[in-house]
């Protein structure tokens, strides 16, 4: 115990590779649909973009198309998106949702929910808070799906975010707009914010999954697990969460 926090040893499971951890991800989620749609009720999912998820979402696809796994109870929330962008831009996570997942199923279309890229400036604020109030309205987000940056962000939390924090726009890093110029080709062309789920808003979630792929991800990993909460590794909240595993392949498990 540390300035009153308790800290927890994270739950990590280690694959031998991606596309097995990925199958594993993708059999929880869809576990969970079935459930509680044998229940009547609706799975509310947070979703992720970026490299890390894709094989999880191809593995969803694959099960609604083989196995007709259905998503006709779910409604998703994902992290967050790009400001400015355009939900029709080809870098865009609106963008991004809809090629790698939402138009191959069966998911209703008013159960997506996206944060804007494109409001006007004065609206951002009231939309930030209008996204936590439908998470909660919704109960909560069952399933958080989450990646993590080099600089040791989740959603867009940057280093500095701090755990009460909410749905907002931030600033992105110079390594994360780094990170992101093979996406957009030019990197005066990546945007210099985004709108993301706050730690809060991600701490709430019943059970969260992070996934991690490849060794340029060992060392931020074994910083979310082992090192001291602080907001300068924005994952190492997650130590505090008491639903949490770790997803990782042999490589960005090498520095456990
Ligand atoms: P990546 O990004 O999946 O493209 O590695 C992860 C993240 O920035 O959260």
């Amino acid at each position: 115990m540390k300035n009153g926090i308790e800290k927890k040893m994270i739950k990590t499971i280690a694959f031998d590779n991606s596309i097995l951890g990925a199958k594993w991800v993708a059999k929880q989620i869809a576990d969970l649909i079935k459930y509680k749609a044998r229940k009547g009720k609706a799975c509310v999912l947070g979703l992720a973009t970026g490299r890390t998820p894709i094989k999880v979402y191809d593995e969803l696809i694959r099960m609604h198309k083989e196995d007709a796994l259905s998503f006709s109870n779910v409604i998703t929330f994902n992290l967050d998106e790009y400001y400015p962008i355009q939900a029709h831009d080809l870098q865009s996570y609106n963008y991004f949702m809809c090629e790698n997942l939402f138009k191959h199923i069966d998911i209703p279309t008013e159960n997506i929910n996206i944060p804007k890229g494109d409001l006007p400036e004065h609206q951002i604020d009231e939309f930030c808070k209008s996204y936590d109030e439908k998470i909660k309205a919704c109960g909560g987000i069952d399933i958080q799906l989450l990646g993590i940056g080099r600089t040791g962000h989740i959603g867009f939390n940057e280093p500095g975010s701090e755990i009460d924090s909410n749905t907002r726009i931030v600033e992105l890093c110079d390594l994360t707009r780094t990170d992101a110029i093979a996406q957009f080709k030019n990197e005066n062309l990546v945007p210099s914010n985004a709108i993301t789920m706050g730690i809060r808003t991600i701490m709430d979630s019943k059970r969260i999954i992070l996934m991690a792929w490849g060794k340029n991800k060992a060392q931020i990993v074994n910083k979310a697990i082992c090192s001291e909460i602080t907001s300068d590794i924005p994952a190492a909240f997650l130590q505090l969460h008491p639903n949490t595993e770790f997803v990782l392949d042999s490589l960005a498990a090498n520095e456990l």
